[in-house]
């Protein structure tokens, strides 16, 4: 089958929708301090990881063939890499999240 994206498209529009995000919903911060996202990669994460050292979200894009998840998802990466580490899925990034879901951003699949 010849009908699925090659592997650079899709990191292609991955990126366009990480600094789609940023604009809309994170004020530019993320792009402006460094953060980028890949689909490429050796990481734990099932669906995403964020590496703060590295300043790089991670979206697993084969795992998630449809697009709301695979949005949903660098969204929830996008709330962990503005917020400090440590905070997890703490307060601060539920309410992140609820902050984000206001906006308008696909918080969920
Ligand atoms: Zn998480």
């Amino acid at each position: 089958m010849k009908n699925r994206k090659d592997c650079s498209e899709l990191d292609e529009s991955l990126r366009e929708t990480f600094e789609r995000f940023d604009k809309e919903y994170f004020g530019g911060r993320l792009c402006g301090s460094g953060w980028t996202v890949t689909s490429e990669g050796d990481f734990a994460g099932f669906h995403g990881q964020t590496i703060d050292g590295k300043r790089q979200t991670f979206v697993r894009v084969y795992a998630q063939r449809i697009a709301d998840e695979l949005q949903a998802t660098l969204i929830h990466e996008m709330a962990h890499a503005i917020l400090p580490v440590e905070v997890g899925h703490g307060e601060r990034w539920v309410a992140e999240m609820k902050r984000l879901k206001a906006a308008g951003a696909p918080t969920e699949n």
